[in-house]
């Protein structure tokens, strides 16, 4: 998320009075935002935040890791299989705010409490609980949270792996016609991704031929993302392509490279040969 892209977004939405309520970064490939930077703007204009770390577990900004909450009131992650670590389907959110996380829990399931203090009168019995909420079921099953409690072991060993891999593919590219995924010092990006930006202007190939390429040499590249604004549901709502030139831009030249804990170097290599047969280089 572009800060400067984000005062002005603001400073205008304040002149015409629909300033946002909550603000949502995403952790782009598991890379921070700018959170101290965007924390100051929800100061200022006096919305809430909530970190989108989906891609970000295990990575860390300012020294200190994601979803410690320092600069927003909230934040998420998912635990579906593509992420760093998967408990098969569920997340988590983070909170610092007493209240907040009491919502949450609330809001787990059915809005039922079994606390007597947050009722509205003294239990009826061992066996009461109120609903004082209208809820969902969004409750983790046990075998569920042994999955993920077991792999949050080895977290901080699969993360230092994305960062070699990431390291060496830095590396291999240098010579290629395509831009590396950028680094803020203030990051240690998880790396959930690592997706290279092709350098059409030069290149004879377009980006499709490149990609189809590399799934014909048999290498697991995908494309992340689509842009939200160009899918039907958002169509409809009157967003529509030219709207956010920078996403477009990113997704005619984006694509992501194979990147997971046991990815060997000879298997890198392969990928870095098959790119490099694939843009003729
Ligand atoms: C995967 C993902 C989500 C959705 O996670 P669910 O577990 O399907 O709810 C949201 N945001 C980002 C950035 C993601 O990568």
């Amino acid at each position: 998320m572009s800060v400067q892209r984000l005062a002005e977004k603001l400073a205008q939405a304040e002149q015409s009075g629909t300033l946002p309520k909550v603000v949502i970064p995403v952790h782009l490939c598991g890379q921070s935002c700018d959170m101290a930077a965007i924390h100051a703007l929800g100061q200022r204009y006096g919305f809430k935040i909530i970190e989108d770390a989906s891609h970000a577990i295990g990575g860390k900004y300012r020294g200190e890791p994601i979803g410690n909450c320092r600069y927003s009131d909230i934040t998420v992650f998912s635990f579906h299989p593509v992420k760093i670590i998967t408990t098969a389907e569920g997340g988590m959110a983070t909170t610092n705010d007493g209240d907040l996380a009491r919502r949450m829990q609330l809001l787990r399931s059915h809005g039922i409490t079994r606390d007597p203090s947050e009722m509205s009168h003294e239990p009826d019995g061992a066996w009461y609980y109120q609903q004082i909420a209208l809820g969902y079921n969004y409750r983790m099953t046990d075998i569920q949270a042994a999955l993920g409690c077991s792999q949050m072991s080895r977290l901080d060993a699969y993360v230092d792996r994305r960062h070699a891999i990431a390291q060496r593919y830095d590396a291999l590219l240098s010579g290629l016609p395509l831009r590396k995924p950028w680094q803020h010092p203030d990051a240690y990006s998880a790396y959930h991704l690592y997706p290279v930006r092709l350098k059409l202007d030069g290149l004879k190939r377009s980006h499709r031929d490149v990609f189809d390429s590399l799934r014909a040499r048999g290498i697991g590249v995908n494309l992340h993302y689509i842009p939200v604004h160009t899918q039907p549901f958002f169509e409809a709502m009157g967003f529509k392509r030219g709207d956010y030139p920078e996403a477009e831009r990113y997704y005619a030249e984006a694509i992501s490279l194979p990147l997971y804990p046991t990815l060997t170097d000879v298997g890198q290599q392969q990928v870095v040969a098959a790119l490099e047969m694939a843009v003729g280089a």
